[in-house]
Formats: C-alpha cells, structure tokens, sequence
C-alpha cells in the first residue's frame, strides 16, 4: 500500500528512553527515606530501570506479572515504575495507609511476584509475612542494611539487586495495550477494586493532560509531586515528566509544610502538584519561615474539595497561580482541569477566581455528562446537578481480575459523583452521591456547607453529613474541629451561614469533635461520621 505513515507503540519504554536520549543530565533529586538528598538523572534512571529490568527477569519474574511497591517519592520508586512496565511487567502501586486486612487482600488479589518496600514500610512486611501467598522475594528499597535483614527472612535489597541485571540489557518490543500498572481504589465501602493502566493509556493520558491548558509542564520546569507515587501514578507526573524532560523533584517521606517550604526553595521548584490539605500545611509553613516560595509559579490542587480562600491566597500573597483538577483512580486520574478561556480574559479578577473554584473542563482525550437517576442526559446549563459520568481513551472499562463491565450500557463510566456542567463545559463537583443529603427531596451539597463553616476564623476543619429525619428524611449536621485557642459556639457557626446559603439548608446541629476520621488518602471517612452521628437528629 503506498501513502502509509510508521506505526509504533504508544509504550512506557519510549518515554524513558526519550528523557534518556535527549534529557539524559537533567536532574532527579530525591529525598531518601534515610534522610538526605540522592541526586540522580534521566540518563541514570533509565540505565538503573534497565538493569533491574533484567534483574527481575533473572528472578524468574514473568512478563504481565505485578511487582508491588509500598514506598514514598524517591528516585527508586521512579526506577521501578519504568524498570517494571518498561520491562513488560505490571507496576503494582500500594498506598500503605490500607488497613492490614486491605494491603493483604489486594496483595493477595493482585498476586504480586515481588514487593519492593521503603525501609518506614518494613514493619508493615513482617506483619503481614505469612498471610502473602504469592510474594516470593521481599526487596528493601536501599543498599545493604543488617538491621533490615535481621528483620524478614531472606531480604533483598535494591542497589544489590540491580547489580545482577545486565547493563546492556534492551527494552523489550511491547503491544501497546500491554498492561503496565495497577491502583487499588481506597474503598471505603466493600473491598478495594483494581484500575490496570495500559502502556497506551498512560502515554495518551501524559499527552492528553499535558497541554498548555493541562499541566503545562516543560522541559524548564521543576516539578514537585507531592501527590504519593503510591495513589494512581502522582497523578501520572513521573510519565509526564519523562516525556518532556524536566528535572523532578521527589520528596520522600517530607510532606509537612516545613519540608517542603526547604525543598521547594533549595532546589527551585517552578511547578507542585498535591491535595489540598497538603497546601494548607505549605501556607501555615510559608508565613512560619517568611520565605516567598520565589521560584515556584504554579501548584496543580486536586483529589478533594478545595477551600475558596486557597486561589486568592497563592495568588496575592506569593504571586502562585493555583490549577484545580478532579479526576480518580479509574480515571487514570486526569479528568478535569481548570484553566481558562479568551472568553474569560476580560473578566475581572473576582470573576475568574470565581471560574477556578470549579474542577474545570475535560482535556482531548475524555468526555463528560451528566444524567439522571434512570439515565437520561440532563442539560449542561451550570445549574441542573446529575450523576457524573465520563469516558475516553484513559478511563476504566473493567476492574482487575473482574468480568463484568464498570461501563453503563452506552459505554460511560459512572464517577460517584454529583455534579453541573456549563455551556463551556465547565464541570462544578456538588458532592459525592453517597454523602449527598436528601432533604424533603431536594438536594443539599455538603461541599458547600463544608466550605462556609471553614470560612469561619474559629473553625479548622468540617464535615456536612446526612442525619436520618422523622419528616424530611434527611437533614444537615456539621461536624466540627475547632481552631487551635478558638471556642466558637453552635449559635455562632449555624448564624454564620444567614445569607450565604438557603434557609432550608442551614444544619439543624453542630457537633464538635477533636479530629474527623480520615481515609488511606487523606480524606474524611462520612461513612463512619455517619455510623456515630446519623441518628442524633431522632427522638
Ligand atoms: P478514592 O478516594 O475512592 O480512592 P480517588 O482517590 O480516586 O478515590 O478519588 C476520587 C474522588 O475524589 C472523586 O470521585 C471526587 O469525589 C473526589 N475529588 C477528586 N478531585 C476533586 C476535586 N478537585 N474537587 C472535589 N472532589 C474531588
């Protein structure tokens, strides 16, 4: 046939032999789990990626199977994500926050060969020992450590292991749709579910969420992913960042606000991604020390709600532009992200923030809709709310070791989530349609009463959560963690909404409590503020 193009392989192998061809010395730095910084390349990278390649192969390793790791951001956990999946095998990222029961359940579902550890995670292997039926060599991510292998029979240990691998090994020639990485969700109902990652997936969603209105991230950038390697790929950063060369900086276990104001500072970060808990930790830091975070220019935020006060906040203060983005698990993650349009050029600064507050529009590469509860298309007006559903080249269509399809009947993934989309596409997030409250069957997002109580000096953190109600049903209960020195009473916070939202939603009751429970990333469990609070509302 004349008039044909080439064809390659949308593969993980070719991002990392492109930062290693063309980006060989642009640094990786990395905090080590011991402390200190490691300095490292791409060039070194992918030759260490490529000898451990080889060296799980010599282990007897198969091609599809999954290695495991429990570790933090660090220059390892990057070798093992390329040296793994570039290698043919399955990079199985584990977020060691699970519960025992959890982490040996997905180990065990997941049939992980190898479990590669940070030295904090090592306890976690002992325990666990004999309740892995399928692990057969336990690696420590570090050089030799006596004190380590006293701890779990037969520990291997990483720069060793990388020794025995052949220094001119060669990446093998892969499909495409090979796989090349597993997330468990967290689960906070039921068992977790496995989301396996295709080389083609990943590299689209790195071309895809990479663009000048996406991440943006260039070979003159710095970037800090603070968001763990160990929950869905730093939300694919490492491939980004291999695809354009940029120097990346990881910061192990330091991700407290100190940490990351010195990190950020000593090695000139321009661009950090993280939740926003993670964000309030870095502000508190920034005016403890009084640095002005000079170098860095943007911060990617996502993964929960964010507070109102953060946009103006970076903005004002430390001349940062802040990038809202959602997305999840199954959505490899990117689905959304905030950047905006000349439309909005003109608009004054207010108006934009206003824009901003919202999770932002869908990248090429994916579609969003929203539906009602039988499944008919609502209007994308910014006003009606509906059941979240998305599709495209990087979103789920089964869970690993799964038969039956995640996919609506047409082809959708339904997301869990509530919420508007606008004319322009703009996607707003109400709620999760679990938390969502149902009162006398109209809606009351828990974001936004999240949001308001927040607002209040006296308050550091909330949660909206459904009560069971004799007549409505559902109503409003705000549970509240006060503010360090602040005693705010429930008369304060509940007149501190007047104005700011509906009457009828205004909570019928404050809680106050010492902490609210948290979730393995870092979000608050409802389900177990609804066990302890759901029924306060009832006679
Ligand atoms: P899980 O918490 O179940 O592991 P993920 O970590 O994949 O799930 O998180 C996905 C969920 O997080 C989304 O469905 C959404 O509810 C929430 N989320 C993610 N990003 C945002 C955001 N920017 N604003 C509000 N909620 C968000």
């Amino acid at each position: 046939m004349s008039g044909k193009m080439m064809q390659q392989q949308l593969t993980i192998g070719s991002l990392i032999k492109h930062a290693a061809r063309y980006h060989s010395a642009t640094e990786v730095v990395s905090v080590e789990t011991s402390g200190g910084l490691r300095r490292s390349s791409w060039g070194e990278t992918e030759q260490r990626a490529r000898q451990l390649a080889s060296a799980l192969g010599k282990l007897g390793v198969q091609q599809g199977e999954r290695c495991a790791t429990i570790a933090w951001n660090n220059t390892r956990h990057l070798e093992i994500y390329f040296g793994v999946a570039a290698g043919g095998m399955v990079c199985h990222t584990i977020n060691p926050r699970l519960f025992p029961e959890q982490l040996i359940y997905i180990i065990n579902h997941a049939e992980d060969q190898v479990l590669f550890l940070d030295k904090t995670f090592l306890p976690i292997a002992a325990k666990l020992g004999e309740h892995l039926k399928t692990v057969k060599h336990i690696v420590l991510m570090s050089g030799r450590d006596e004190e380590a292998a006293a701890l779990v029979d037969g520990l291997l240990f990483f720069d060793e292991l990388i020794e025995t691998g052949d220094a001119d090994y060669r990446w093998p020639e892969l499909d495409e749709n090979t796989p090349s990485s597993l997330c468990y969700t967290s689960g906070t109902t039921g068992n977790p579910k496995g989301v396996q990652f295709t080389h083609r997936s990943t590299v689209l969603h790195s071309i895809g969420g990479n663009q000048p209105d996406g991440l943006a991230i260039s070979a003159t950038d710095t970037v800090l992913p603070v968001v763990p390697m160990f929950h869905v790929s730093a939300w694919g950063v490492p491939y980004v960042a291999a695809a354009v060369g940029c120097k990346l900086v990881l910061p192990g276990p330091g991700m407290d606000g100190h940490s990351l104001v010195k990190l950020i500072d000593g090695e000139q970060a321009t661009l950090a991604l993280g939740v926003p808990t993670i964000w309030m930790g870095l502000l508190a830091a920034l005016a403890d020390t009084g640095s002005k975070a000079e170098s860095l220019q943007r911060t990617v935020v996502g993964g929960s709600a964010l507070p109102p006060s953060m946009i103006p906040t970076f903005r004002d203060k430390y001349g940062v532009e802040l990038i809202h983005a959602w997305g999840m698990t199954e959505t490899s993650p990117l689905g959304t992200l905030n950047q905006l349009l000349q439309v909005h050029q003109d608009l004054s600064a207010e108006e934009q923030a206003a824009i901003r507050l919202g999770q932002g529009r869908p990248p090429w590469g994916v579609e969003l809709r929203i539906v009602d509860a039988d499944g008919a298309l609502l209007p994308e007006d910014g006003e009606t709310q509906g059941q979240l559903q998305i599709r495209g080249h990087w979103i789920v269509d089964t869970y690993f070791g799964m038969e039956e399809t995640a996919l609506t009947e047409d082809g959708w993934f339904d997301t869990g989530d509530v919420a508007t989309i606008n004319a322009q596409g703009y996607m707003v997030i109400r709620d999760r349609s679990k938390d969502i409250i149902k009162s006398g069957g109209e809606w009351i997002s828990t974001v936004e009463l999240e949001n308001t109580a927040i607002a209040h000096p006296g308050v550091a953190n909330a949660a909206a959560i459904a009560a069971r109600h004799e007549k409505w049903d559902e109503r409003p209960v705000l549970v509240v963690v006060k503010a360090a020195g602040a005693d705010p009473s429930e008369e304060e916070l509940l007149a501190f909404y007047e104005g700011k939202v509906a009457k009828w939603q205004v909570p019928d009751k404050v809680i106050f409590v010492d902490a609210l429970p948290l979730g393995a990333t870092g979000k608050v469990l409802k389900n177990k503020l609804r066990e302890a609070y759901g029924d306060v509302l009832l006679a």
